[in-house]
């Protein structure tokens, strides 16, 4: 089974991320093959990109959320390096301002939608306002139930006006956070990435682990699908992410621009 439709979310089918094993490896034994992999794709990547921006038919979106220490950063760092910085466009979405709070919860978000011919990447996302809050009680289930529908309907636009969306869900376990948490404290090269609120989060898992499994249940479609990707290994997260992302852009067929004068009668002096 490719790995696109091994770990995609079907719309509207309950998720218990507990029946997902965080460490699954997929098809890869070793380490060494999915790096070889991501090598692989990385150059695939680069040249795909070339296409993508010279043919500006889609943009592409890619939703990146997590726990904290699940690998966002790490996954944008491994995959796009050697893609040419000026097709990408990263966006964090962070605790909002206050302008940002004066608007819509879609309105910072729409505003860093990739125009076409560019690969956007939100490190974090406006999926923040129905996680964060509502673990939170900022909201309320309804509202959050209203919000997410909303957004169905925000991207199901998107998607018809070219924008091809594609949102991972890095999977670890409260293990796993535990030991990426331990290994942070122990390096002081690592203290500037810890927050004190990385730890009073962690106090809120389970309640995480369900607002999740009902934004991954509610709001999967086909044009603007989630991945559940099992992020315990770091080796593994990279390949599948990176190989998905490659099998959308294969999938978007996308041809160079034919020139709009004849190239015949360029006379070069
Ligand atoms: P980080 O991604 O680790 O730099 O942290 C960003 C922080 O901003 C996280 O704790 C998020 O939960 C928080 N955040 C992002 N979006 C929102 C939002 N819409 N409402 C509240 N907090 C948010
Ligand atoms: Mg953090």
């Amino acid at each position: 089974m490719k790995i696109h439709s091994l770990h995609r979310v079907k719309p509207h089918t309950k998720v218990r991320l507990s029946q997902y094993p965080a460490d699954d490896t997929g098809i890869y034994k070793a380490s060494k093959e999915a790096d070889a992999q991501l090598e692989d794709n990385r150059q695939r990547l680069d040249t795909l990109q070339e296409l993508f921006a010279a043919s500006a038919q889609h943009a592409l979106l890619i939703v990146l959320q997590g726990m904290d220490t699940g690998g966002k950063d790490g996954t944008i760092r491994h995959i796009f390096t050697g893609v040419n910085p000026q097709g990408c466009q990263i966006t964090q979405f962070k605790v909002p301002t206050p302008l940002e709070l004066r608007h819509d919860f879609l309105w910072r978000a729409h505003a860093a939608v990739p125009a076409k011919g560019v690969i956007g990447i939100f490190n974090r996302s406006h999926y923040e306002d129905v996680l964060v809050v509502r673990v939170h009680k900022k909201i309320s289930d309804k509202q959050a139930h209203r919000r997410m529908d909303e957004i169905v309907a925000w991207e199901e636009m998107l998607a018809a006006n070219g924008v091809a969306i594609l949102k991972f869900f890095l999977h670890i376990s409260h293990e796993e956070q535990t030991r990426r948490l331990t290994e942070r404290l122990a390096d002081p090269n690592k203290h500037w990435k810890i927050s004190e609120s990385d730890f009073a989060e962690r106090k809120f898992w389970p309640d995480y682990q369900r607002a999740y499994e009902d934004v991954l249940a509610r709001t999967s479609r086909k044009h603007a699908p989630w991945f559940i990707v099992p992020s315990n290994h770091k080796w593994y997260r990279n390949a599948a992410i990176s190989e998905i992302l490659l099998q959308t852009l294969v999938g978007l067929k996308m041809k160079f621009p034919q020139p709009t004068f004849d190239l015949k009668k360029l006379v070069l002096d």
